[in-house]
């Protein structure tokens, strides 16, 4: 199981990396560089998991309170478009950013009690899909596989519950 619990930190020569890629796309789109949308994506790459427009704004305000929920809004579409960002939508409909995934390609798992997102990844399902496939007559091109259920540890699900409880703050 990858780590997507958001505390282990990501290697700075990682966000230098797509920082880096980011405004090679910026350039190459003729935009400009700006201060404010420096800001959300160095704190955007710094972060992992799965991460809402509203989760990404608190972390930002931190690093500059002048900066709103817009400009945050369309910074993150701009991450989507330039592919260095995954748009995902779960169960709730909610869009949610994943900036580290490209690498290795990865399922999730959400717990409908908890709302926790774990993701794994496993070769014999790679595998399985790849004979499926052969057996139908399928080319694919791409996959998504989603497991809605609750995670099996109750005490840590009902914990995670309070906590989203205590952070939960009426968004516009
Ligand atoms: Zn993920
Ligand atoms: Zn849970």
């Amino acid at each position: 199981m990858i780590d997507a619990s958001g505390k282990n930190a990501v290697d700075p020569k990682v966000i230098k990396e797509k920082e880096v890629a980011f405004a090679q796309f910026i350039q190459d789109r003729g935009l400009k560089t700006t201060k404010q949308r420096n800001t959300i994506i160095s704190v955007f790459f710094a972060m992992r998991g799965h991460i809402s427009v509203e989760e990404l704004l608190v972390e930002v305000k931190r690093a500059n309170p002048k900066i709103g929920y817009a400009t945050v809004y369309r910074t993150l579409h701009l991450l989507v478009e330039s592919e260095l960002v995954q748009e995902r939508r779960f169960g709730d409909g909610l869009a949610r950013y994943e900036g580290h995934s490209g690498v290795e390609h990865h399922n999730h798992m959400i717990c409908l009690e908890c709302g926790n997102i774990s993701e794994f990844s496993n070769p014999s399902l790679v595998k399985f899909q790849g004979q499926l496939a052969e057996e139908n007559n399928f080319k694919i091109y791409r996959h998504r596989l989603e497991l809605y259920g609750a995670c099996k540890d109750e005490k840590a699900c009902q914990l995670r519950k309070k906590k989203k409880a205590a952070h939960a703050h009426g968004g516009g």
